[in-house]
């Protein structure tokens, strides 16, 4: 049976992913209290409704019960994305992903039992500035408060020598988890693997670690 989504909130970040979404031939419910955001989605969710989602018996009646997945993306009303929450996990949602407009809020919302709590703005900043701090790194993705996988371009700095050679290990603790080399991906690099200066290294390890591999090597 096909996975059903519910996605509250049309802002741009909702919108956006109800959009994924439905491009991925998904299903999904779209929900919104303004009608000008609902008009926008009717051709491109499967059903836009518009409902306050901190009414229950909306919800009820409109079979949220049967949903896999609800994301929460109600943005400046923090009391109403709470409040919705609440009542998705009372009505026993499987899976709810809401977006934290703060780190108090997003507090309250793992408490409320939250599956999933994202944080676009404040995580899309981390990512930039890493990018910003050098061309060279390609992404950042946070694994915990102090831990981190970075995306990195090999570059002049480690291209021609081996994990070996440049001990990074030792040296900055980190680990090289995979090293992409064009369409190939060489899962758990032997030491004595030479990098290529066109390589996209995997590298995971605490962010003060890091940080000091960042500056050093990247
Ligand atoms: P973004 O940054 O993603 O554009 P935002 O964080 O600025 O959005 P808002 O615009 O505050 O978020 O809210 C997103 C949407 O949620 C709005 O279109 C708003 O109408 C809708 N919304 C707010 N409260 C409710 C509610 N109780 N029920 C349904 N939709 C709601
Ligand atoms: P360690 O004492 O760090 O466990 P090791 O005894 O397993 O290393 P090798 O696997 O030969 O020795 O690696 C030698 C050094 O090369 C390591 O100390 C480390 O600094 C570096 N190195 C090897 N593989 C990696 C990797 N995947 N990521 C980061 N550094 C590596
Ligand atoms: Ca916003």
């Amino acid at each position: 049976m096909k996975k059903e989504f519910a996605v509250i909130g049309l802002g741009r970040f909702g919108g956006s992913i109800c959009r994924e979404l439905s491009r991925e031939g998904m299903e999904v419910l779209a929900l919104d209290l303004d009608e000008d955001k609902v008009n926008e989605y009717r051709d491109i969710a499967s059903h836009a409704v518009i409902a306050d989602s901190t009414d229950e018996n909306v919800l009820k009646e409109l079979g949220f019960r049967n949903i896999d997945h609800v994301i929460v993306a109600i943005g400046d009303n923090i009391q109403a994305s709470m409040l919705t929450t609440l009542i998705l996990k009372e009505m026993g949602i499987k899976m709810i992903t809401v977006k934290a407009q703060n780190d108090y809020h997003e507090k309250i919302l793992n408490k409320i039992g939250a599956d999933q709590v994202v944080h676009p703005e404040r995580d899309m900043g981390k990512r930039i500035a890493h990018n910003i701090i050098s061309n060279n790194i390609l992404d950042y993705i946070e694994l915990s408060d102090d831990h981190s996988v970075v995306e990195v371009k090999a570059g002049s700095k480690m291209g021609g020598q081996t994990l070996v050679d440049l001990d990074i290990r030792a040296e900055y603790g980190c680990n090289v988890v995979a090293i992409k080399r064009d369409k190939d991906v060489i899962v758990s690099p032997m030491a004595t693997e030479e990098i290529k200066e066109s390589d996209v290294l995997i590298v995971i390890g605490a962010d003060k670690d890091i940080s000091r591999f960042e500056k050093n090597l990247v």
